[in-house]
């Protein structure tokens, strides 16, 4: 019995080798993760001072942050008030054609527009303004009714 048995292999092995290699390794994945979030955390810092510079900015200059254009004849105020009748369809022709002029050249109202109707048209099937629309116009013969025939 000369030849070593695999056991005495194993404990030929300085003990505490295999505790060093784990732990290296959790220490490696530690520092590793240390520098993932490390990053993270710092782009949000930055995003965070940027936003907060910019914040500053428009506090100290008192300016809203866009400056108003006029385009067609009105301002981007004014447009976004008319952009909803103008959706509907319910302005006269001048205002209609002011909002459209608006449009055609103010890309951030054209965003917004398209954006309003995005979110007008979907909802209108299953949306529960159609089902209080249709109550509520349900409710006014009944009310009419109920006024005409009180003495
Ligand atoms: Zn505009």
């Amino acid at each position: 019995m000369t030849e070593q048995s695999p056991n005495e292999l194993w404990k030929s092995c300085p003990t505490g080798t295999l505790e060093t290699m784990v732990r290296t390794g959790r220490r490696r994945r530690r520092i590793a993760l240390a520098t993932k979030t490390g990053s993270a955390a710092a782009a949000l810092l930055v995003v965070g001072l940027t936003v907060g510079l910019v914040a500053q900015q428009r506090n100290s200059s008192g300016k809203p942050p866009m400056p108003e254009m006029q385009y067609g004849g009105i301002s981007c105020s004014q447009c976004a008030s008319l952009m909803a009748g103008y959706q509907a369809k319910q302005l006269d022709t001048a205002a209609a054609q002011q909002v459209a002029a608006h449009l055609k050249q103010c890309g951030s109202c054209r965003q917004a527009f398209q954006q309003m109707n995005a979110t007008v048209h979907v909802p209108d099937r299953r949306s529960p303004q159609t089902g209080f629309l249709a109550h509520f116009g349900q409710g006014i013969p009944r009310r009419l009714a109920h006024a005409t025939q009180a003495p």
